[in-house]
């Protein structure tokens, strides 16, 4: 069983596939999911995207550095809502961040996450990488090295990475396992070559896999086959 893990989400889950903004029935499933994780005493780090807000490419009419700034603190607004809806549910919730000083918001020092860990906290990153050009996976690549979890989790609306895209081809198979470099040669787009990069030189395993299975968040942090890993 996994003792800490990187979650990462796309905004999308706070929303709905294609969704904007926030839909409370989706962000109550998300809390359950968590929660049946948490009761086995797992350190959850989250990385959350924006996609139900702002994604910086989707906006032609501004300058790229400009709208990835707007992106990011997407992001910022997501923790946010998460860190209230979740402590609201009992889940005791820290949101930190290099891209903004609101008060609800912590820097990211190394040793106090470890602190909040230990507390039983989740800790929830906001803000990406701080640095435009970029996407929440490769966020979740470093955060997931800087805090040491054992493994990356990429909740995904499908079972995990295919040879192709499983929403236009029937039949599209899905890989089992998989090494960073074949993720990378065959440029599979379920997630950014920079994040497996950064996870390939620090051997940090990845799992795709369908969030929207229920219990399947339990069932990944069980080691058990849900989804692609992709490994060494
Ligand atoms: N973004 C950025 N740098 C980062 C992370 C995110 O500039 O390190 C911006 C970028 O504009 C991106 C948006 O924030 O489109 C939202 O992130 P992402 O697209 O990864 O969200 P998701 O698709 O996972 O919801």
């Amino acid at each position: 069983m996994y003792k800490r893990v990187l979650l990462k989400l796309s905004g999308e889950v706070l929303s709905g596939e294609g969704e904007k903004g926030f839909n409370y029935e989706r962000v109550k499933y998300l809390i359950e999911e968590l929660k049946s994780i948490l009761e086995y005493g797992t350190n959850v780090g989250i990385v959350i995207g924006a996609g139900n807000l702002f994604r910086g490419r989707e906006m032609e009419e501004l300058s790229p550095t400009i709208a990835d700034q707007i992106g990011m603190l997407g992001t910022v607004i997501n923790a946010l809502y998460l860190k209230d809806i979740f402590e609201k549910e009992n889940v005791k919730t820290v949101v930190v961040s290099q891209v903004s000083t609101l008060p609800s918001i912590r820097p990211i020092h190394y040793d106090d996450i470890n602190l909040y860990f230990d507390a039983g906290y989740v800790v929830i990153f906001a803000g990406g990488t701080s640095n435009p050009f970029f996407t929440t996976d490769t966020a979740a690549a470093l955060r997931a090295v800087e805090m040491k979890a054992e493994i990356l989790i990429k909740g995904t609306k499908v079972s995990g990475i295919y040879d192709k895209d499983p929403k236009i081809y029937n039949d599209a198979v899905l890989y089992e396992k998989l090494t960073y470099d074949e993720a990378i040669d065959k440029n599979l787009k379920i997630m950014d070559t920079e994040a497996f990069s950064i996870c390939r030189r620090y051997s940090m395993k990845i799992l795709v896999m369908n969030f929207f299975k229920k219990r399947n968040l339990l069932y990944a942090i069980r080691g058990e086959n849900v989804g692609t890993l992709v490994v060494p």
